[in-house]
This record gives structure tokens, sequence and C-alpha cells, in this order.
């Protein structure tokens, strides 16, 4: 599932690829991506005739914005955004297109079709489902040593499920709470609530560090991240511990190991990162 930097790196590439298209019509064969409005028709009704003027993302949501709407697409397991000439022949897996009145087709295709579309009015994006609830960015203001104390504090859950949480912070999935957590020397299955204020410091200094340094890199490229220009494999992040099981540690030399942390596969060194000190 794409994290923060990969859908970063989609926002950026969709912002060169897409605005100031205007969009002739909408193909939807799998009515189920889309979320809201749940009539499809009104989905495509509202957005006939709009123009894209620009990308966002919040968490790992791509917003998309017309004059009048904003649509919020998560990409979950498998989507793909890319734009093809009209003629291209479309992929089975294709189940939205968006297009266009220059003769080109923003192409929705996600194999597994868990992936969602929620259309809302500008402006009232953030105070409905999906957005509504989400915690702040990592890279905000909002986003303090302060605050993440306060949150691991009231927490009992262990400390990856914890910054799993979107609620608490967006942005961190599987891999990049692994790396962070290792970058800050704390074990996985550790309470959140049982952090010292140092860790914490440390935690939230390499939570910030991780996600930038990624995103500078344009996201990972594991389990064949394709981008939305369907470039594979343009960038490769060097991941410290994420699927690098039995391999030697970059700080110490000795083997990873790979436990499960609330159901997730979750990558640690045993010397760096011990439960116990
Ligand atoms: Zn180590």
């Amino acid at each position: 599932m794409p994290e923060l930097p990969e859908v970063e790196t989609v926002k950026k590439t969709l912002q060169q690829l897409i605005l100031n298209k205007t969009i002739a019509n909408i193909t939807i064969t799998w009515s189920k991506i889309i979320k809201h409005p749940l009539e499809v028709e009104q989905f495509i009704d509202a957005l006939k005739g709009e123009t894209f003027v620009d990308v966002g993302r919040r968490g790992k949501f791509l917003i998309f914005y017309t004059h009048h709407f904003a649509l919020v697409s998560h990409l979950r397991m498998e989507g793909r955004y890319a734009l093809y000439p009209k003629d291209e022949p479309v992929d089975k897996h294709t189940h939205v297109i968006f297009h266009f009145t220059d003769g080109t087709e923003l192409r929705y295709r996600d194999v597994r079709k868990f992936g969602t579309m929620h259309l809302y009015k500008r402006g009232d994006e953030f105070s409905k489902a999906p957005l509504a609830d989400l915690g702040p960015e990592p890279f905000s203001e909002q986003f303090t040593v302060e605050y993440l104390q306060k949150k691991l504090k009231q927490t009992s859950r262990k400390v990856k499920p914890a910054l799993l949480d979107q609620k608490l912070l967006v942005g961190l999935g599987n891999i990049y709470v692994d790396e962070a957590l290792f970058r800050a020397g704390i074990h996985p299955e550790k309470l959140a609530n049982s952090l010292k204020k140092q860790e914490i410091a440390i935690l939230h200094h390499e939570i910030a560090a991780t996600l930038s340094e990624a995103v500078e890199k344009g996201g990972s490229t594991i389990r064949s991240y394709i981008n939305s220009q369907g470039e594979i494999g343009m960038f490769q992040l060097q991941l410290n511990v994420y699927g690098r099981k039995g391999e030697a540690c970059k700080k110490c030399g000795r083997p990873l190991e790979k436990i499960t942390v609330g159901g997730r596969g979750t990558h640690y060194c045993p010397n760096c990162q011990k439960l116990k000190k």
C-alpha cells in the first residue's frame, strides 16, 4: 500500500499531467469504487465540464480539485493513475476513466478494487468522511513532540499499531513505521505509554526525517510500485529494516528479525531495538 511518500510522488506527477484539463465525460465500470455520492450518475454529472485546477494530498489520500468540487481518492492496495491517449486499448482492470476534451484520458486502474473515491463540493471535503477524523500531517506545525507524547500516553497499545493509526498521525504505513522505529532505536512492541520523553523526542524527529527523505527520493518501489506516469522503478529508496529479514543490521551488523505486531509483518533489530533497556 502506498504510504505518504508514494502518494506525494503521485500527487506531484498528476499536477504535471492533468492540470487545466477539462472533463468531457467519465466512464465507470466498477461503481463500488465511488463511495460518495452513491449514485454514480450524480458523480458523473457533477464533474462533466469541470476542469482540474489542482491536486492535493491529505495523509495517504489524493484530492483532485476542480473549480467546484473536491474528489478524494485513496489508492489502497493496488490503485494506480495513468494518463493515456484515448485510442490506447483499455486494460480490464481499469475501472474509472476521465475523458478529457483534449483527447487524453486519466485512467484509474485497480486490480483488487479496494480503492475509494468520494466527491464533495469544494470546502466540504475536510469535514466529511474519509478526511474528517485524520490526525496531523507529519510535517505540520501541529505535529510537535508534545502532541506525540500526549497521544502516546493516552493509549494502551504497542507503539507500532499506535503510529499506524491515521487518527493519531497521517502518512505512516507498514514500511516507514518500521524504518522510523529502527532509526529511533525503539522496539515495535514497546507499549506506547511506557516511552520516555527523550525517546519520544527522537521518535518524533525520525518519523519526520524518514518520511521527508523518502518524499525527496520519490517514494520507494517496493512491490513494483508504479508512479502515475506508468514508470516502474524510477526510485529505489535504501531501506534499513523493511524486507531485510536475516540480513545484517546497518548499525550493529547482527541479523534483523521479522515478527508479527498487531497482525502486521514487522522488521526490526533485536540488538538495537530492545524491549527492555
Ligand atoms: Zn542492530
